[in-house]
């Protein structure tokens, strides 16, 4: 099976079959701009073409496993072919209409995995204690928007200005490290970006990494038309390679230059993440030193408060812990927000990605240890 992604494959198709060039577009249209993942809902295509593409060609190159929602997330569990599982989380932002009081659905956000699980092994985080599986390719990266904008469509429909629901934002914040895998991230952005395709603003697209410098450099240099988000969780070093044990090999300091340098060429704000940790990173010195490292940088702070999880013995930041932190960096004249939780309850929310799976993995480990001991 060739991907319906890959325009030499479908170039190849295109003339052995005597098709007209408007023919791809269409098809590009059902895709991109209709939210068609099935080649027999394409009609205008003809039954016979219709009938040849699914021979060749795939548009969702993995299985769904589950899908699991509650009134603020969709969670879905992805199979690839070669049995590995992999999630991405829809998270629905809400909106209540001063008036009428009535809360709507105001704009969709997807979070898409890049890797299967994760080698970066920050404490706080479930796809951490995984271990590293796999890099995605180009087609199972994509293949998770356009499975969930197919999903979006079924679920709900237009609104009221008959212009249809589709993912606004796309964030790199699902599982894996995306900057260890930029080669195959980076072919996902023209299909994100371009007008041609779904024609996300760079604001739209959010690249999170926890600062790796061969990605970084990659990265800078590319420029390419998404934003990007800096992991850096601690104000230190010391601290920061506690809590992000690959920060061993990637130090604050030089990320920090790279920081620099990438604003310097993209002219772009950098978002940076700090999971807030009770009596782990959210102290008042803590909050005056990333105060002081913020200052006078192209930089918004956005503080996650940690999602708790049975797996991992950490807690969660007190409110006034929260607040303190961010009054004092606020008084540095960065600007800062709290992220609001959404999905705890179904697992979908950061660093809970996995969760099923460590479960799976922990049990097994425990079996096989009992069974050892009564041997
Ligand atoms: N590997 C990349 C992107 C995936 S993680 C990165 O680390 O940036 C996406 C975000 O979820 C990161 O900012 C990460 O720090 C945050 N996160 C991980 N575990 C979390 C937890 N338990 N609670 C809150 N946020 C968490
Ligand atoms: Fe990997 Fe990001 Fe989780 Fe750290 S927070 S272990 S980098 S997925």
């Amino acid at each position: 099976m060739h991907s319906l992604f890959d325009h030499e494959k479908l170039e190849a198709f295109r003339k052995e079959h005597k098709l007209q060039p408007y023919r791809i577009r269409q098809l590009q249209n059902a895709v991109f701009k209709n939210h068609i993942i099935d080649f027999d809902e394409m009609t205008n295509l003809g039954k016979d073409l219709r009938s040849d593409l699914k021979k060749e060609f795939e548009i969702i190159p993995f299985g769904v496993k589950t899908i699991k929602e509650d009134d603020e997330t969709t969670k879905f569990l992805f199979e690839s072919k070669d049995g590995q599982v992999f999630e991405a989380v829809l998270m629905y932002h809400k909106h209540t209409d001063p008036q009428t009081k009535i809360e709507k659905l105001n704009r969709i956000t997807l979070c898409i995995s890049s890797q299967v699980w994760c080698s970066v092994g920050c404490i706080f985080c479930v796809t951490g204690k995984l271990g590293l599986k796999k890099n995605m390719n180009r087609d199972e990266i994509l293949g998770q928007v356009i499975y969930a904008n197919n999903y979006i469509k079924n679920k709900f429909g237009k609104k009221e200005d008959w212009s249809r629901w589709t993912v606004r934002n796309i964030v790199f914040m699902g599982m894996g490290e995306p900057l260890m895998n930029y080669d195959q991230i980076k072919v996902t952005f023209p299909f994100l970006t371009s007008t041609d395709y779904y024609g996300l603003s760079s604001k739209r697209v959010t690249v999170s990494t926890s600062g790796i410098y061969p990605g970084l450099e990659a990265f800078i240099k590319d420029n390419p038309p998404v934003s990007l988000a800096f992991s850096i969780h601690a104000p230190n070093q010391e601290l920061r390679e506690h809590l992000v044990p690959m920060g061993k090999f990637y130090k604050l300091d030089r990320l920090m230059e790279l920081m620099d340098e990438y604003v310097e060429t993209s002219g772009n704000k950098v978002f940076y993440e700090y999971v807030m940790i009770n009596n782990e990173n959210d102290m008042p010195e803590i909050a005056h030193q990333t105060g002081k490292l913020l200052q006078n940088r192209y930089a918004h702070l956005n503080l996650i408060p940690y999602n708790q999880n049975p797996a991992i013995q950490l807690e969660e930041s007190t409110p006034a812990a929260i607040k303190k932190f961010k009054d004092i960096v606020e008084s540095y004249n960065v600007t800062v927000t709290v992220r609001q939780n959404m999905g705890r309850k179904e697992k979908s929310a950061c660093g809970q990605l996995g969760y099923d799976a460590l479960k799976e993995s922990l049990k097994k480990k425990l079996e096989t240890a009992k069974a050892g001991t009564e041997a």
